[in-house]
């Protein structure tokens, strides 16, 4: 099992040897600065079995929640690439758009529906969550 992907220019790089934990399409503000206007998509993967290629840059910030955040791209190009929190280093979010194989990321829910727009295309065929849902694992 290896899932592989990578920035626009190819500058970095990552790969996991297992399958995701769990894909979500988030419409929060700050996934709208991200994803162009529209929400984001977001493959979650656990750290342990996860190898990042190449050097990134981070952003971080308080959430609404208190957690620290780190928000990666590529310096190069300026692909979004990785979210984490400091409260939980056992999981990375991989940006949908960077996997070599986009298929992999099918979303289970949406989620922070309260802040999109009333234009914004939200999938109605899945679960939708107004704010912020419990964390998707919680391995020690
Ligand atoms: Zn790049
Ligand atoms: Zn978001």
């Amino acid at each position: 099992m290896k899932i592989t992907g990578g920035c626009l220019c190819g500058a970095v790089r990552f790969e996991s040897t297992e399958l995701p934990v769990i894909t979500r399409v988030c419409w929060c503000r700050l996934c709208q600065y991200l994803g162009a206007g529209s929400g984001t998509v977001n493959t979650c993967f656990k750290t342990e079995n996860f190898t990042v290629h190449g050097v990134t840059s981070d952003y971080s910030n308080v959430a609404d929640s208190g957690n620290v955040m780190h928000r990666l791209f590529c310096p190069s190009c300026g692909t979004p690439m990785f979210s984490s929190a400091e409260a939980r280093p056992h999981l990375i979010f991989v940006r949908a758009g960077t996997l070599d194989d986009p298929e992999i990321a099918q979303p289970a829910m949406t989620i922070w529906t309260a802040q999109a727009p009333s234009w914004g295309c939200i999938a109605s065929g899945l679960p939708r969550v107004e704010r912020q849902p419990p964390p998707p694992a919680s391995n020690p």
